[in-house]
């Protein structure tokens, strides 16, 4: 019998060998289970993936497996199937694809159930009891004693009334034994969930009995509901619903440290059983997360990303919000897109997926037009909330003061006076984008990137937002030795100009140079929601579904950025953000006003998104992407390479094009080489190609037979090369 076993190694292969020496199944042992092996010098945990009668390695090479260390899977049957659809649709190595789906924990080997022991008094501890108590040993008398009251307990619970090194003694003497943990205490978490404090709208109820309808059973159902329309409160009462005997749900969302509002919401919602994995989360606590998902005690789980994968063996639902969101792509190793991977889960689990948004992306929108995915509507507000009145200000025709123009910086006053607070969202950090010699034109630069050090003025810095370098601030121009002026605005400088034309209000900044440090973005939300702040500046991480109700003004400082980027997807990235951001006005009691600022304020995008929402956005996008032929009417896939041999990096790309017409793929384009966006990234030269086709099935088999013609293909020293298919970017 011969064992394959999936490694974490970035080798496209399985790796056999033979049953360890004191192996003695009836049969072979299932697949999913973890298996240790020697690999090298090293040992290394991998999964079974497959039981084969004979090996290609000969004989004397094959070694002997160490130990198979699960008795069951160590995922649920639909998840180990999905992740070996994941390596072959991503042409990802197995192995990698499995490590990323686990816990460092249960990587290196550590046991899949929790093994609690339980403690209870034994036969000789009881006729000790009933015997005359004496002078010996109070300590573990009582001990005893305490121990006959509660029937059984375990060392953790021992050791908050009593000394651990007691109960040692007392399992020295025999009197008490080790037993099995209490059955109610290892079974699926009681789900008691409480009554909502509001009454569905009308629309909501309708969302929330068309979903139930089509339980049990696979569904997709995309949820299109404006910003504060009450998409939470639907997720909230399906749930309810779908795992009411016993289920598990499965809720991913872009970014938890964002958004604890959401996980409080469900905890309120639901007395136990809500787990959320987040990376704040020690490596313990996610053993524990983990365990609780897998054998069915956990019954409600929120995680980002990679919480797709988490074993659920009597999932129900699954629940993907903001599902347009681009953190559900994975954008370096191994290139997944959670999102459409929840999908594939939740047919081959036969439950049904929610995907919700007030920006729905145009791929799931093309999918709910065509049928497969059914269509719900949340037109309206919950409540008495309005929705916002979109304006656009004219860059050109207003004086402007570092990037606020007056028409903003009087609105800013009014809502500040009448109450409301402010969020102004710039999406570029830092204090100035660009350090500028207005002598000679110098520009600071990154020694290691094609592109400018941003200005970091509070920490005296000029730093590269692509490679991480950082210098010290140059006092003169390089080129000229005269003075230097930072040029543009960054949230540092706009938080700065604030403070100048606002002394009385107080401000909160969320950016990622804010938000670093632990617990710093909980503190920035709680400033704001208290009231304590009446103005928040910051970036995309804005966007991310805050409901803030007291905030009646939203600024965008620049709406221009992406209206002529070369990425396809940027426009409706743009659409998205803004609508995102203008979303997060006027939710409460006070009406909502967005001022959009551009210099472009006749763009057909900008008009159309005001007046038609990001509906009409949506259906003129769609059109666009159909006459140029781009997803959702073709599929990609994008292989990335750099090296620091530009010469070397061109040649091997241009090896791979020409490999390709090997396979008479007719119905697949290969498009490039070309450059990256950014040519040079940490002294690294970028180039790609593209696969763009019609069809998913030629675009799988193309690079089923093309990438291992890559493989072998020679390269410059330090080549690293990636496919990325279905890619969010391509430039
Ligand atoms: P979305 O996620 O769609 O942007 P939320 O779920 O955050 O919206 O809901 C926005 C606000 O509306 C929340 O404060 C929520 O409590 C409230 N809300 C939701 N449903 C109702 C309802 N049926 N009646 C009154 N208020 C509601
Ligand atoms: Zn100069
Ligand atoms: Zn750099």
């Amino acid at each position: 019998m011969i064992l394959q076993i999936a490694l974490d190694t970035p080798l496209r292969r399985v790796f056999d060998y033979r049953p360890p020496a004191h192996f003695q199944g009836p049969g072979a042992p299932p697949l999913g289970v973890r298996v240790r092996v020697p690999f090298g010098r090293r040992q290394l945990v991998g999964i079974l993936v497959g039981v084969a009668c004979e090996s290609a390695v000969v004989a004397p090479k094959l070694k002997d497996a160490l130990a198979i260390l699960d008795e069951q899977p160590i995922v649920d049957p639909v998840t180990f199937d999905l992740l070996r659809w994941a390596a072959e649709y991503y042409h990802h190595p197995l192995g990698e694809v499995f490590a990323a789906a686990l816990p460092v924990s249960m990587r290196a080997g550590q046991p899949a159930q929790q093994t609690i022991k339980c403690w209870c008094v034994s036969e000789t501890g009881r006729r000790e009891l009933s015997a005359p108590s004496g002078r010996r040993a109070p300590q573990q008398r009582a001990l005893l004693a305490w121990l006959s009251e509660r029937d059984r307990a375990t060392i953790d619970e021992v050791g908050e009334a009593f000394q651990p090194a007691q109960l040692r003694a007392l399992a020295a003497r025999g009197w008490v034994q080790a037993v099995a943990p209490d059955p109610a205490a290892v079974g699926p978490a009681a789900l008691e969930s409480r009554p909502s404090e509001v009454a569905l709208t009308l629309h909501q109820a309708n969302c929330v009995a068309a979903i139930l309808a089509s339980l049990p059973g696979y569904a997709a159902h995309l949820l299109y509901g404006v910003t504060g329309s009450g998409k939470t409160e639907v997720y909230l009462r399906v749930i309810a619903a779908a795992i009411a005997e016993g289920g598990q749900a499965l809720v991913l969302v872009p970014e938890i440290a964002l958004t604890p509002q959401l996980v409080d919401r469900f905890r309120r919602r639901f007395s136990s059983g809500v787990v959320a994995v987040h990376s704040a989360l020690s490596g313990t606590e996610r053993r524990d997360a983990w365990r609780a998902a897998h054998n069915g005690q956990a019954r409600i789980i929120i995680g980002t990303r990679s919480a797709v994968f988490t074993s659920l063996p009597k999932l129900a639902l699954i629940v993907v919000d903001e599902e347009h969101d681009a953190s559900y792509k994975q954008h370096e190793g191994f290139r997944y897109s959670a999102r459409d991977l929840a999908v594939i889960r939740a047919r081959g689990a036969a439950v049904p997926i929610i995907l919700g948004s007030a920006t729905p992306s145009l791929e799931t929108l093309e999918n709910s037009a065509t049928g497969r995915y059914f269509k719900h509507l949340l037109p309206q507000r919950a409540g008495t909330a309005q929705p916002p009145r979109m304006t656009l200000v004219d860059l050109r025709k207003h004086a402007a003061d570092q990037g606020l123009s007056t028409p903003a910086i009087q609105a800013m006053a009014q809502h500040l006076k009448a109450g409301g607070q402010i969020i102004v969202f710039l999406n570029r950090r830092g204090y100035a984008p660009c350090l500028y010699c207005n002598a000679c034109g110098w520009v600071a630069p990154c020694a290691r990137c094609d592109a400018r050090m941003t200005l970091h003025r509070h920490a005296q810095q000029l730093r590269c937002h692509h490679c991480g370098a950082h210098s010290g601030v140059p006092n003169i121009c390089a080129s000229c030795s005269q003075a230097l002026n930072p040029v543009g605005q960054g949230t540092e400088r706009v938080e700065e100009t604030l403070a100048r034309l606002f002394p009385e209000a107080p401000l909160a900044r969320l950016d990622r140079d804010t938000a670093s440090a632990r617990g710093a973005v909980q503190g920035v939300l709680d400033r704001v929601h208290s009231g304590e702040a009446r103005i928040l500046i910051g970036t995309q991480m804005l966007t991310k579904g805050h409901h803030f109700p007291e905030v009646s003004l939203v600024v965008i400082l620049d709406a221009d950025q992406g209206l002529f980027a070369s990425d396809f997807r940027a426009t409706e990235r743009l659409a998205q953000t803004i609508t995102q951001v203008a979303g997060r006005a006027g939710r409460g009691r006070l009406a909502g006003e967005v001022l959009i600022q551009t210099e472009f304020p006749e763009h057909p995008l900008l008009n159309r998104l005001i007046e038609e929402g990001y509906e009409g956005f949506a259906v003129s996008a769609l059109e666009e992407r159909r006459e140029a032929g781009w997803p959702p009417y073709s599929r990609l896939a994008m292989l990335r390479a750099e090296a620091k041999d530009s010469l070397g990096l061109d040649a091997f790309l241009r090896a791979a094009l020409d490999s390709s017409a090997l396979l008479k793929e007719a119905a697949v384009k290969l498009l490039g080489p070309a450059s990256a966006l950014i040519a040079r990234r940490a002294d690294h030269f970028r180039a790609h190609l593209l696969a763009e086709t019609a069809s998913r099935a030629a675009l799988q088999r193309f690079l089923k037979n093309w990438l291992p013609l890559v493989e072998r293909l020679p390269g410059p020293p330090g080549l690293r090369w990636s496919i990325d298919v279905d890619p969010l970017e391509v430039d």
